[in-house]
């Protein structure tokens, strides 16, 4: 599992001399663990201090970034909150009935990041899984069935640390159906995405946005928690803000789709500098969406 937004989890190494049983600084299969010489501090042989890690993590950010052709290297999100938000009524751009999964725009948060969801699944671009993992930047995907004839791809995407979503069967404007055919796109899609990626979904997202009450009551039976939409757009030349200061806010959750070339002027890597670039510039990180909700 790659780390998106969390700090290392193990801790630096000491600056004390290792034991053998150090795991940080146990060397790998096969190496041979230097010896200090007499009266030499093993110190010598110690990895890089937490700050030259540091600045060397900087670096092949950088160089990641320049690679991607962009001039600033994404921000890193703070630690995931050690509580996830509660998600009631009286948050902003949050729906919660009793009973069903609340409905959200934006994650209750201060922390400045966003979140960057994925939907559809017609584009299966190698490219832009390179670029989300050597940039280390965390999306939600939430995927339709009828344009994935095979899953490979995105079993590759969940494998690099990217939770793969419900989004229906067949993509039908669920306000028109009854509660059997609802059944069916929901829970279906969460019985194949269980079987197809390994992981049953937590989260959905109706097609369009649209959705009746019987549509939580279905994806609250098939276990879903939570109903995350959206309230800002990226293309691959624009992002479309929802508010009139055209800009991003803590917490915002961003939707574009797997398009290329035949359904917009340009590819998912293009898009996605494009909201790396804005994000980075009004100075927020992208953050997981599984980490708050
Ligand atoms: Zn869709």
């Amino acid at each position: 599992m790659r780390r998106t937004t969390a700090p290392p989890t193990s801790a630096p190494p000491s600056n004390a001399a290792p034991g053998p049983a150090d795991a940080t600084g146990s060397p790998a299969d096969g190496e041979v663990a230097p010896q200090p010489a007499p009266g030499e501090s093993s110190d010598a042989f110690a990895k890089p201090r937490p700050g030259e890690q540091a600045v060397e993590a900087a670096q092949a950010r950088q160089k990641a970034a320049a690679k991607w052709g962009l001039t600033a290297a994404p921000l890193i999100a703070p630690p995931p909150p050690e509580t996830k938000p509660r998600l009631t009524d009286d948050r902003p751009q949050v729906i919660a009935d009793p009973g069903v999964p609340p409905v959200l725009r934006r994650v209750p948060t201060t922390d400045k990041v966003v979140f960057l969801t994925v939907d559809d699944g017609a584009e299966k671009d190698p490219a832009f899984s390179r670029m989300l993992r050597e940039l280390d930047i965390p999306v939600s995907v939430f995927v339709s069935d009828y344009l994935i004839p095979d899953y490979g791809y995105f079993r590759d995407l969940a494998e690099q640390g990217v939770a793969v979503h419900n989004h229906t069967l067949n993509h039908p404007d669920l306000r028109k159906l009854g509660r059997a055919a609802q059944e069916r796109e929901i829970c279906g899609q969460q019985d194949n995405l269980a079987e197809e990626i390994g992981v049953r979904p937590r989260l959905f997202r109706p097609p369009y946005g649209e959705y009746t009450p019987e549509t939580l009551r279905v994806a609250a039976s098939c276990g879903i928690t939570a109903v995350p939409m959206w309230n800002q757009e990226v293309f691959v030349d624009r992002i479309d803000y929802r508010y009139t200061d055209h800009r991003f806010h803590p917490g915002d959750i961003i939707l574009t789709h797997f398009r290329g070339p035949t359904e917009w002027r340009g590819t998912m890597t293009d898009m996605l500098r494009l909201a790396v670039r804005e994000v980075t510039a009004q100075g927020y990180a992208f953050a997981r969406l599984e980490d708050y909700l």
